[in-house]
């Protein structure tokens, strides 16, 4: 039989998943080739298999069966296709607003709780195997398959994810290679384990971004069997714990239960990966840099992300007298949040709020609009680009959401550790340094024209502005000017996140109304510290005076209004620094905006010494002025 592959991103590894698992319900031995490429036979059985075959959108599979179910399997498979293997079909997705995003943080920075371990390899140190390794290998299959089972048919959300999950703990070839390490005499965790590292490579090895990241879904199922093996208890959050984590994914940022955990503690260091962005937006008490100190699973926790203190059995009336005074200087600042944010030398700053997802504007008060929308993540959940119509009515939504204040869309800024699913990118040594934003729609200006178009019919209607992101040069702002046609009344930026564009703002500027500091960009490249590696996260200090010096100049050369939406716009004392800078507009996450602007209140911006502040040795001696 032949079947087309309909799907945008091909058979990747959810829908791969699905239709292993639907062959393996059948007595048949499966086979597929891809009549476009050549590759295979291979066995349909194997997810291994399947995934790595490859085969994209609009190729064309041959499918072999054989065994007394081979008809059955067939005619199944050739249904399972027909529904694009389970992939949702192109343009049928609403609004995306995730259903599993909403606020619920208390935006303390302080927190207090049991301490979950997740995403913690299980240790496999404590582990002495027995004279049944084959029987509890299947004993923990079983419990990992009952626990998906319940989680699958408990989330309408994400019932996908989990059945995906599901169907990668039965790929026969996999298994198979498992009990053969089991009966080489290796250890039921270790064989685990060490297949399911090796399935991890192969997806990480594929030429597609979106695929690629699938070896996360491959890491969750090998995780949740080693914890069923070593009997390390499951992923799932007590109610106002606090989850300890390696690193923080956006993902799992995004769809957290904010109302059931008190925080949030990342071993990895920096605050600028988008996973830390997202649950600080949700206003979620987030600590980075934690490091690799031992954390009993359920022990007491607690941490200040301001003063960066992370303490097992903390004094708890200490912590809960802190929490007492946050709570009321959160109150105070939202009694006035509605209050513009006038310091006391009268210079009024007008404080705006990001936005992910609809609900961070409809959340947020006392916001003066919004300064950034991110659109990458807006639509990031998307495996088909959204229409004009469809992108329209979301940025509608949030400036409604907003009261009609002005919104600052910024044109789609894939690339970097932001994949787009439905636009896929080839791998690259040097992402950052590599295709990013506006760099990438040279080759694809349909999706940046659609974009635009949709932000037009938006404008027509409610205060919009338009900005690009990761411009270098001159030649883009003409190249996205043109793309962008009449401009009737919109307003039109850049931002500033290249070290190159910082230090010829005034010419790059020169027929723009705005430009807006990305200072969590401008710092790893002015530090050449990558923002999402751990290692070099002390570099990347959005207070580095090399850094204030590049904003300092911006703000006097540029010649129109400048903003900052980067995250150093979030820390209270930073945005007063950013003022007295001569930046008059700043764009926070969320839960942050009442106390930016309580701050700036406080502030009287021509008593700051910013030349002391220019000519620091370094970020501490920085804060230690501030
Ligand atoms: C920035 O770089 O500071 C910025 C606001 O953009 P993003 O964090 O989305 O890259
Ligand atoms: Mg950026």
């Amino acid at each position: 039989m032949e079947v087309l592959v309909g799907n945008e991103h091909g058979l990747h590894a959810r829908p791969a998943a699905r239709l292993v698992g639907l062959v393996n319900g059948f007595d048949a031995a499966v086979t597929l080739t891809d009549l476009d490429t050549g590759r295979g036979p291979v066995d349909a059985g194997s997810l291994s298999m399947v995934a790595t075959l490859n085969a994209q959108q609009g190729h064309r599979l041959r499918v072999g069966a054989s065994g007394p179910e081979a008809a059955a399997a067939l005619a199944a498979i050739e249904q399972l296709a027909k529904q694009n293997f389970g992939d949702e079909p192109a343009g049928s997705a609403n609004v995306p607003v995730p259903a599993a995003v909403s606020a619920g943080g208390s935006g303390l920075d302080v927190a207090i709780g049991p301490a979950v371990l997740a995403g913690d390899a299980a240790d496999l140190d404590g582990y002495v195997a027995g004279d049944n390794e084959p029987g509890r290998l299947e004993d923990a299959l079983r419990t990992a398959a009952d626990d998906l089972q319940v989680l699958r048919d408990g989330s309408a959300e994400h019932g996908g994810i989990f059945e995906a999950h599901l169907a990668l703990l039965t790929d026969r070839k996999v298994l198979d290679a498992v009990r053969t390490a089991i009966s080489g005499g290796e250890s039921a965790p270790v064989a685990w384990k060490q297949v399911y590292d090796e399935l991890a490579s192969t997806f990480e090895a594929l030429d597609d971004a979106y695929q690629r990241e699938r070896a996360q879904d491959v890491r969750a199922v090998r995780d949740r069997v080693l914890r069923a093996l070593t009997g390390t208890s499951t992923e799932e959050a007590p109610a106002d714990g606090i989850l300890v984590v390696p690193e923080l994914d956006a993902a799992t940022a995004a769809t957290l239960d904010a109302t059931r955990i008190a925080g949030i503690a990342v071993r990895a260091a920096g605050t600028t990966g988008h996973g830390v962005i997202v649950a600080r937006s949700r206003g979620i008490p987030l600590i980075t840099g934690i490091g690799d100190v031992a954390v009993p699973a359920g022990t007491t926790v607690a941490f200040d992300a301001r003063t960066g203190s992370f303490e097992l059995a903390p004094d708890e009336q200490a912590v809960r007298a802190t929490i007492a005074e946050r709570v009321g200087e959160r109150r105070r600042a939202l009694e006035e949040a509605d209050q513009p944010a006038v310091t006391r030398d009268g210079r009024t700053i007008d404080v705006l709020v990001n936005v992910g997802v609809l609900q961070d504007a409809v959340d947020v008060r006392g916001a003066d609009g919004s300064g950034l929308v991110r659109t990458e993540v807006l639509f990031g959940d998307r495996r088909t680009a959204p229409t004009v119509d469809e992108q329209a009515e979301t940025f509608r939504a949030i400036a409604r959401a907003l009261g009609g204040k002005p919104i600052t869309i910024r044109t789609w800024d894939v690339g970097g550790d932001k994949p787009l699913p439905f636009l896929p990118q080839a791998a690259e040594a040097n992402p950052f340094l590599g295709e990013r934003g506006l760099r990438v729609f040279r080759h694809r200006p349909d999706l940046l024209r659609d974009q635009l178009e949709a932000v037009r019919r938006t404008a027509a209607e409610t205060p919009v502005h338009v900005m690009f992101p990761m411009v270098t040069t001159a030649d883009e702002v003409d190249w996205a000017l043109e793309e962008l046609g009449p401009r009737d009344g919109l307003e039109v930026g850049i931002m500033v996140e290249v070290p190159a564009a910082a230090l010829r703002v005034a010419t790059l500027a020169r027929d723009l109304d705005f430009v807006s500091i990305g200072t969590n960009d401008l710092t790893q490249y002015t530090t050449a510290a990558d923002r999402t590696n751990a290692a070099v996260a002390p570099l990347a200090d959005g207070l580095d005076p090399a850094v204030l010096q590049l904003i300092d100049h911006v703000a006097r050369t540029a010649g129109v209004r400048v903003a900052v939406c980067g995250d150093l716009a979030s820390d209270p004392q930073s945005a007063v620094l950013l003022a007295a800078l001569g930046v008059t507009e700043l764009s926070a996450v969320g839960p942050q905006v009442p106390l930016v602007k309580a701050r700036l209140r406080q502030a009287d911006l021509g008593l700051i010494d910013t030349a002391a502040v220019l000519a620091a040795r370094d970020a501490a001696q920085v804060r230690g002025l501030l």
